[in-house]
């Protein structure tokens, strides 16, 4: 079974619309983590809205959703490539004690209401990386991490949108509508009709978590508009991806400088690097420390005086 992500589209509504269920990737994403209940949850309907944000945009680089909170949790993100290749993690205030299944997004969060989260719709040349978009959501506001998104999306990017988004630990999944531009213009379907907006609104908003867990995309899209006929587009298929790589690695350890780079690896015998995204480990000895340090170009690094 693959992962999908669903694009429909309501002629009568001038609407558009994705769905998204999430099964191997957010597998792999859990996979050697022990996320408390609610911490998952978070990061579950992140990972499913900003999947659904980044396939409904035309962007040749990754969006990333960063939630830097001040309560538990103090990093939650998740970036999604071009191509539907998805990462995610979490991090936690290692001082916290248990957090309670029921934990709002504010308890998790935004308790001294110090949160902070944007969208980034990163540069993919790494030279124009600084150029990056990024768009703040306004976090302490809403009650959900759909309810946010649905609001980031509405008022800054001018996209009146609704969504709707549910995770556990089998699936992360979503419904998002967006109303389309220009409506009654050009590209507007003859039969189109301003209240089948309202009404695919009040179709969407009976899904229950269950459902969106439970059913295939398709199957729950059927369920809930079949009188609404969507026109469906190919189904596209996420995935998890990881982009770390030895060269990035190296590239962290050449940042330390050469003396303290070697220094670490002559106390602990390696310099071991475990990637918090996927759990790959990156190990490097004293020769291959060396090495990173004798391979660089000393051409420019040196100032004449
Ligand atoms: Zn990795």
């Amino acid at each position: 079974m693959y992962d999908k992500l669903e694009h429909f589209y309501f002629p009568r509504a001038n609407a558009r619309g994705s769905a998204i269920r999430l099964q191997e990737a957010w597998q792999a994403i859990l996979k050697r983590r022990d996320y408390p209940q609610a911490v998952q949850k978070l990061l579950g309907e992140m990972t499913a809205g900003a999947a659904m944000i980044a396939g409904s945009i035309t962007f040749p680089g990754s969006v990333l959703l960063q939630l830097m909170g001040d309560g538990p949790v103090r990093l939650a993100m998740v970036e999604v490539k071009p191509d539907l290749g998805i990462r995610a993690v979490a991090r936690l205030d290692e001082k916290t004690g248990g957090i309670p299944d029921d934990a709002t997004l504010s308890d998790l969060v935004n308790v001294h209401g110090k949160a902070r989260c944007a969208i980034t719709l990163v540069q993919p040349d790494p030279t124009l990386r600084t150029q990056s978009y990024q768009g703040i959501v306004d976090i302490a506001g809403s009650k959900s991490v759909a309810e946010a998104l649905s609001a980031y999306m509405t008022h800054s990017e001018q996209v009146e949108t609704r969504m709707w988004l549910a995770s556990d630990a089998v699936a992360a999944s979503g419904i998002m509508l967006q109303k389309v531009a220009g409506e009654g213009g050009k590209g507007t379907a003859a039969d189109y009709d301003p209240e089948d907006w309202n009404r695919v609104q009040k179709l969407a908003e009976t899904v229950t978590p269950e459902e969106l867990l439970k059913l295939e995309p398709r199957e729950l899209l059927t369920r809930l508009f079949w009188e609404e006929n969507p026109r469906m587009a190919e189904p596209r298929e996420p995935k998890f991806e990881c982009g770390c790589s030895r060269e990035r690695v190296s590239g962290m350890i050449r940042a330390l400088g050469e003396r303290e780079a070697l220094e670490l690896v002559a106390e602990r015998g390696s310099i071991d690097v475990t990637c918090e995204f996927c759990g790959k480990t990156y190990s490097f000895d004293p020769i291959d420390v060396r090495a990173l340090f004798e391979s660089r170009t000393p051409s420019g690094t040196e100032t004449r005086h």
